[in-house]
């Protein structure tokens, strides 16, 4: 089954093939750094990683770079406001950022341009528009034609026929009734005080939309995928088609791809509803970085995604469930023969996961697959119908599985303490799962076992009754016990 995407430049899902055999350069429109970043930002950026990661997996190289957007008309004014330099406001965001990603386990990109890092190209860029015929010079700055470019509003659908010649745009967020010519270069007004380059265009700045020209052919060349959020397809994105493919005389990206909006609670996300979260807030609230990953993940990401405290919660078990499970094939230990149930439950699950991811990333239609293949091994588990090698196998599995969905499943098996102690002349191996325990409590676990190879089986009962009424679970498994709290 050949990687289908859905492209919104084409409006329809369409085989992937990029430019060059094997090695995909992905852009992604990156943070404002002018606050906090929100969850539906994050859904964005969870998506692109997603997306990177599955093509990875695919045996694809990805470069991928993702710019901060460090000087436009939100963060000039953030700066303002506080009275910091624009480096300094903007430092403050970047940081949060890159610790809030980090949280979140996306992986690094191969670069994080910011655009102040580059006015000098900027301007290069614009001056080749303008001998081109493609943007003039208006009082207060440099705006791109678009009647220049006949093929404008390819990528949103918006009509330009009813536009009126030379209406000019100069803010760097507007809505498609007010499609027209755009600023690619403002010349300094008050409003951005301090904030300024000294350049052939005389005192001024960039617009936002040039920025991310600029920054990803500057990094990448012609691009294979370009991703961002739908609310960017106008104005933000069709102005960047306008401006590059006006530069380059050739289309600038294959395959546009969007995410849907997230709702909180069913409603658009707004700070006067009281349902607008940071990744901080809810961090704050206690809640599992890996389960608001789990929760923005989940959903198609061409589908609205509605984040709910319900399904945080809902999230979370499942991604306990998840550790719990890989925690568990992690200490297995049996003496029987393989199974071959185990390699067919393999290939069962990666056949119809890498099926569904393969059609334009269908995540939801993917995981049940994942889900399938944990009750059906965990089963066999239980029932002691596996080898230690089976466990290893369906462990590596699941590794494959992590990758792809970057919930770093196997920390808690990372960190999962154990120790042992001989007795009976053989070794007793004792694990804590996701639990502290005091030395009491240990030599009770211990006493229960010499019970045990004692055959006293009701006094090793009871030992183990007065420890659950603690809320402490015993399990024993081939070679010992684990431990964990109910
Ligand atoms: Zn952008």
């Amino acid at each position: 089954m050949p990687l289908v995407f859905y492209n919104t430049l084409t409006k329809k899902k369409e085989r992937f093939r990029p430019r060059r055999d094997r090695e995909v350069r992905m852009y992604n429109c990156g943070p404002t750094v002018y606050d906090y970043a929100h969850i539906g930002n994050f859904r964005s950026y969870v998506f692109a990683d997603t997306l990177r990661r599955y093509l990875e997996h695919r045996n694809y190289k990805v470069l991928q770079v993702m710019n901060l957007t460090d000087v436009d008309d939100k963060t000039i004014r953030g700066a303002r406001r506080e009275g910091l330099t624009l480096r300094e406001y903007t430092d403050r965001y970047a940081k949060a950022f890159f610790e809030d990603i980090k949280a979140l386990n996306i992986l690094p990109a191969k670069s994080y341009p910011r655009a102040t890092e580059m006015i000098q190209e900027m301007v290069e860029f614009i001056k080749v528009l303008i001998k081109k015929g493609h943007a003039y010079r208006g009082e207060d700055g440099i705006y791109f034609d678009i009647s220049s470019f006949p093929s404008y509003g390819k990528l949103s659908g918006i009509e330009i026929k009813n536009l009126k010649a030379g209406a000019r745009v100069r803010q760097d967020e507007y809505d498609k009734e007010n499609a027209q010519d755009f600023a690619l270069w403002k010349f300094w007004d008050e409003n951005d005080g301090d904030v300024y380059w000294e350049t052939e265009f005389g005192k001024g700045r960039p617009g936002w939309h040039i920025e991310c020209s600029v920054m990803s052919m500057k990094e990448l060349g012609t691009l294979d995928i370009h991703t961002g959020g739908v609310d960017l397809i106008f104005p933000h994105h069709e102005n960047e088609i306008a401006q590059s493919e006006a530069f380059l005389g050739k289309p600038f990206v294959k395959y546009w791809m969007h995410n849907e909006h997230l709702l909180v609670e069913g409603r658009k996300m707004s700070k006067s509803l009281g349902n607008f979260f940071t990744l901080r807030d809810l961090l704050k609230k206690g809640h599992d970085p890996m389960a608001i990953r789990y929760l923005l993940l989940s959903a198609h990401y061409r589908a609205k995604l509605n984040f709910t405290e319900n399904a945080l919660r809902s999230a979370e078990n499942t991604v306990n469930r998840l550790r719990r499970f890989v925690e568990d094939l992690s200490f297995y230990s049996s003496k029987r023969k393989n199974n071959p149930a185990i390699e067919k439950a393999i290939r069962k699950a990666f056949q119809g996961f890498e099926r569904a991811m393969d059609d334009d990333l269908n995540v939801p239609e993917a995981l049940p697959f994942l889900f399938d293949f944990v009750s059906e091994v965990t089963s066999l588990m239980n029932s002691g119908e596996m080898s230690s090698a089976d466990a290893r196998k369906a462990y590596e599995a699941m590794m494959d599985f992590n990758f792809i969905l970057g919930l770093d499943l196997n920390r808690i098996a990372r960190e999962a303490k154990r120790e042992s102690v001989m007795l009976g002349g053989r070794e007793f191996r004792i694990r804590y799962s996701g639990i502290e325990i005091d030395e009491e409590i240990k030599q009770k676990i211990i006493e229960r076992e010499r019970f045990r190879l004692s055959r006293q089986w009701k006094e090793a009962d009871r030992i183990r009754e007065s420890l659950r009424r603690k809320g402490i679970v015993l399990e024993d498994e081939d070679n010992g016990v684990k431990v964990s709290r109910d």
